[in-house]
């Protein structure tokens, strides 16, 4: 029989998705039949963006499961009219794209670049040395796919690491911390903040005037994981006052973030345009396909999103 799969994202990204979905269910044997104009009773799968134009699930009766292409789930995890389970993406592009940005911008703060590249004027800076990565804290919130591998990274590289997650974990080279008197000592005295957390209701503000007083002087903030992790008041409050030295920031309450936002005037903020880390089509459409041959051969799927958890 063949499988009917909807890909319901933004129609641009369907030409750059389709060659390789084709050769991704093509490996996996798959007959199929997969476009992005499919009667909604006849679709079996939903490749799915959470800023596509489907928003009513209702209508797709026999959708087996809808096989989000982002990580974060936040924008429709919360549909009511979304009865089929739900799987977000982990995948290997993703994830690397995630260490990369993370790492570069974790060695900005740690080794002082901005002070050289913005210091070009003459001035002969010595005696200025940056600490050793050993005797550099570094705070991971959140410790799943993107957490735990981009603190595994910055361990390599020899950081002092401590993580946070909602549940203990024990993952090598991480000092690993849960709960709410474990966030306090996760963040205590902290230098390099990193947030790698999904936004849910337990999750907002979690970065708050509390918080951020926890940290080191002059801590330094990155942000790829969602805009309301953070108070973006307090964290304003804590730049002004120095308690936090830099805050860079990929993701935003609002995005794209209004040009009149503090954030882009403030001379101690990094804003970049939510391109942390971008799903990879490649990599991405080997998960999806091997969800859709999963699904059909009544195996687990990979990636289930917890919908009381909310991510
Ligand atoms: P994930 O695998 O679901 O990991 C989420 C982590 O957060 C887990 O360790 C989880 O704890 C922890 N967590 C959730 N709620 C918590 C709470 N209330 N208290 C403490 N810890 C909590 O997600 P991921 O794939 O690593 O992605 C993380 C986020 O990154 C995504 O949700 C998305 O918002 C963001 N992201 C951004 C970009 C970008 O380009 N900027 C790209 C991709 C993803 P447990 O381990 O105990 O479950």
């Amino acid at each position: 029989m063949t499988i009917n799969i909807l890909f319901a994202a933004k129609y641009e990204r369907w030409t750059t998705y389709e060659p390789h979905l084709r050769t991704a269910l093509d490996a996996k044997g798959l007959s199929y039949s997969i476009g992005t104009d499919i009667a909604p009773p006849d679709v079996d799968y939903i490749v799915y963006a959470p800023n596509s134009d489907v928003q009513d699930f209702a209508p797709y009766t026999k959708c087996k499961a809808v096989l989000n292409l982002w990580a974060g789930v936040e924008a429709v995890v919360h549909n009511t009219t979304l009865t089929q389970p739900l799987a977000r993406m982990v995948d290997h592009g993703l994830t690397q794209g995630m260490i990369d940005w993370v790492c570069g911008h974790t060695l900005r703060h740690h080794l002082g670049m901005d002070r050289h590249i913005h210091g070009q004027d003459g001035l002969w800076r010595e005696g200025i040395v940056p600490p050793l990565a050993q005797d550099r804290t570094v705070c991971i919130l959140g410790l799943g796919a993107l957490g735990a591998a981009c603190g595994d990274k910055l361990s390599y590289l020899g950081f002092d690491v401590r993580g946070w997650s909602r549940r203990q974990k024990h993952i090598e080279g991480i000092t690993c911390y849960s709960g709410q008197d474990g966030l306090n000592a996760a963040l205590s005295g902290a230098e390099i903040v990193i947030l790698l957390l999904p936004d849910t209701p337990d999750t907002e503000n979690l970065l708050n005037a509390t918080t951020l007083a926890l940290l080191a002087k002059g801590a330094s903030i990155i942000n790829p994981g969602r805009g309301p992790l953070i108070d973006d008041a307090a964290l304003l409050q804590s730049l002004d006052a120095g308690q936090v030295g830099h805050a860079t920031l990929d993701v935003f309450r609002i995005e794209p973030l209004p040009n009149d936002h503090p954030y882009w005037a403030h001379p101690n903020v990094t804003v970049t345009p939510h391109i942390a880390s971008e799903t990879r089509p490649k990599t991405a459409s080997e998960i999806i396909a091997e969800n859709i041959y999963r699904g059909e051969h009544g195996l687990d799927l990979l990636h289930l999103v917890d919908r009381n958890a909310g991510y």
